[in-house]
């Protein structure tokens, strides 16, 4: 018995931190989407009670610390499967990227184990589990685009957002989300996106509204560490797209346009000093 599922990478339309809280995290507010740039898993049953990862990507741990083999034990263990998997990741996104392809990857094992050994666990109990891995996890599993509060678990889904095209870029630089969030002093955050002018752009279709309303509050920090992330944001805007923004904590910078003419510039003008650029839609 096999399996596949397909793991989207995450882009943030607007990322706000209100404050920290007493247990560490921080609480946010973010609108979440997902765009047309996947992992794909393949999940083949074994018969002996163990958890093998492979990948064609060098560059990923392969072993617990991989969130997918998070993922398939921690539903063995909560749901008394005896039997084994091997998972094999076909890595397309970006890694440490600021897109959660870990994330995503964990959330297509625990949707793809549910079907391989038929477990029945509902959709809501998948995303409890998913809060377990990580914060980014539960959006995940639930997929298309949401409003996510508390540590980034608590979702509303949204409608989609107006459709368009979406360019990604992404230096040659690992960025540490706990890095920045360590750097990020949350009472002092001058400018905070405006999360109800971006829920009014998606309820409402417009596009115009949805590029100005792009916020993310952890952009000047990456920004100070990497100077270099700014520089393809500016590079970015000036070459027309309609909004533009980092993506998480970074350092993937995407742009939006509604002209494929437009898209097909600036992807073909970054592609001549950014070697990781992709021009996708939404996923919608
Ligand atoms: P986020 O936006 O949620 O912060 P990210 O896109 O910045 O995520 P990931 O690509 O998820 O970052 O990788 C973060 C770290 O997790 C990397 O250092 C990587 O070694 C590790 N990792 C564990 N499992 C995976 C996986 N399945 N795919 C990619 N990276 C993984």
């Amino acid at each position: 018995m096999k399996v596949f599922e397909k793991a989207p990478a995450k882009i943030n339309l607007s990322l706000d931190v209100l404050y920290k809280r007493e247990d560490g995290y921080h609480e946010v507010e973010m609108v979440m989407t997902m765009v047309d740039l996947a992992d794909r898993l393949e999940m083949q049953e074994l018969s002996r009670d163990t958890i093998i990862i492979s990948s064609q990507a060098g560059y990923i741990p392969l072993d617990e610390k991989n969130l997918a083999f998070q993922a398939a034990k921690l539903i063995k263990e909560r749901y008394n499967v005896h039997k084994g998997v091997y998972i094999h990741l076909d890595k397309k996104i970006p890694v440490a990227a600021g897109l959660a392809g870990g994330s995503s990857d964990a959330a297509a094992t625990l949707r793809g184990l549910n079907r391989l050994w038929n477990l029945g666990i509902p959709a809501r109990e998948l995303m409890e589990l998913g809060a377990e891995l990580g914060s980014d996890v539960p959006f995940c599993v639930m997929g298309g685009t949401a409003l996510a509060s508390g540590r980034g678990e608590k979702l509303e889904p949204l409608p989609s957002p107006p459709q368009c095209w979406v360019i990604l870029a992404k230096p040659p630089i690992n960025v540490s989300t706990g890095e920045v969030y360590g750097k990020l002093k949350a009472s002092e955050i001058e400018h905070h996106p405006s999360i109800p002018d971006m829920l009014q752009s998606i309820r409402s279709g417009r596009f115009d509204l949805l590029c100005r309303s792009l916020g993310n509050v952890l952009e000047n920090i990456t920004f100070e560490l990497y100077p270099e992330v700014r520089q393809l944001r500016d590079s970015m805007q000036r070459m027309g797209a309609d909004g533009v923004l980092m993506s998480g904590s970074g350092p993937t910078v995407f742009g939006l346009v509604s002209k494929f003419s437009k898209a097909a510039k600036i992807y073909n003008g970054l592609r001549g000093f950014c070697k990781e650029v992709y021009a996708v839609r939404l996923l919608t």
